[in-house]
């Protein structure tokens, strides 16, 4: 996993502020390494990314974005395509994946009701195809990052994978035999249930954890305590997001998760809780691998802690491959999003 993936090459990353503003940006347009090139969007809650990018996994140039408002947010990166085409040359098609719930099919393009003040029916595709008329590739951020990960990353030559983003949200995306997930629409991972561990409704398992967290008075607080009164899902008292996202971690402890020593309770009251959603996505869809990516990832201490807590609430139940090759890390750190943004656009093309 350490190594580069094959096609990605983080060194022709840049900035827009590294592009000489000087002679090279007045020439003649040049079609960048010969090949097609596509816009790629990844529309976070809060920063959006914009790049230019060509099938090989090469991020041409990007630029970040603060997630204020559609007018602004989307009129700015209709400019910065058209700024990008001069030097690269026109864009052959777009892709967006976007923070949601978003339309997949019905409603196509658009951003549903959403908690983000200002962006609830918003259509993201049809500013993009006003201006540039290219096929348009549109999916969520979770599935965006995924495809990423499935060509260049963590999720190579697997057709059955979930990949978690545990940041400000929590989201779950992925593939089914060969497909992205979509369905009605999309998966909801982040709002699944967790049991709650309260005393009564233990597992043979999770009672042999509870006993071992009670050696420690506020493992056990932090755990037993009801669901309701810690959940930040506006939604659900006792979902995958409402207790483990960041802000649930900071609801929790009082402090910002970044500022959580390595060695405190909560990476191992963080690790119960993602073990027991991971327990129901094993067992829901059966995936090859699981990639956990987010903010809250960057704690790589969680990673032994969730295997050995997984294999614990699988309670040897099923056989898994060697649970370091199960459950892992991103691989493209923060480019799967738009590295995935991409392969959509790409997807948009061959399927006109
Ligand atoms: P977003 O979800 O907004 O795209 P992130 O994936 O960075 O962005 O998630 C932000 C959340 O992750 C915040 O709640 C923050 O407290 C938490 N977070 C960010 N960095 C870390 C870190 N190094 N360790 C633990 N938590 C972190
Ligand atoms: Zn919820």
């Amino acid at each position: 996993m350490s190594e580069d993936p094959k096609g990605f090459n983080p060194a022709a990353i840049k900035s827009e502020s590294m592009l000489s503003k000087s002679s090279h940006q007045k020439e003649a347009p040049i079609k960048a390494f010969g090949s097609l090139v596509f816009g790629g969007i990844e529309l976070g809650g809060t920063k959006t990314i914009c790049g230019i990018g060509n099938h090989d996994g090469e991020i041409l140039v990007e630029k970040r974005i603060p997630t204020t408002n559609p007018a602004d947010v989307l009129s700015r990166c209709v400019d910065f395509f058209e700024e990008q085409s001069v030097i690269f040359g026109d864009i052959s098609a777009i892709g967006i994946a976007s923070f949601g719930p978003v339309g997949l099919r019905a409603k196509f393009g658009q951003i549903l009701r959403t908690p983000k003040e200002g962006w609830s029916n918003t259509d993201i595709v049809s500013p993009f195809r006003e201006a540039f008329n290219v096929p348009i590739g549109f999916d969520t951020d979770v599935n965006g990052a995924a495809l990423g990960e499935w060509r260049w990353g963590a999720a190579q030559g697997l057709d059955t994978f979930v990949y978690f983003t545990i940041g400000t949200g929590i989201g779950g995306g992925g593939m089914i035999n060969g497909e992205l997930m979509h369905g009605l629409s999309h998966p909801e991972m982040g709002h699944i249930p967790l049991p709650n561990l309260r005393p009564e409704r233990f597992s043979r398992t999770a009672r042999e954890t509870k006993s071992e967290l009670a050696k420690s008075s506020d493992k056990e607080n932090a755990l037993v305590k009801p669901f309701g009164s810690l959940s930040v899902c506006p939604f659900h008292d006792d979902c995958f997001e409402g207790l483990a996202s960041g802000p649930a971690i900071e609801k929790r402890w009082g402090s910002k998760a970044e500022n959580l020593d390595v060695e405190h309770s909560a990476w191992e009251v963080e690790a119960s809780l993602i073990a027991r959603a991971m327990r129901s996505v094993i067992c829901t869809i059966s995936p090859q691998r699981i990639i956990l990516g987010g903010g809250v990832m960057e704690q790589s201490q969680l990673f032994p802690l969730i295997r050995e807590k997984t294999l614990a609430e699988l309670n040897n139940y099923m056989e898994l491959p060697k649970m370091d090759e199960y459950i892992v890390p991103v691989a493209l750190d923060g480019n799967a999003g738009i590295l995935g943004a991409f392969i959509l656009a790409e997807r948009a093309l061959k399927t006109l």
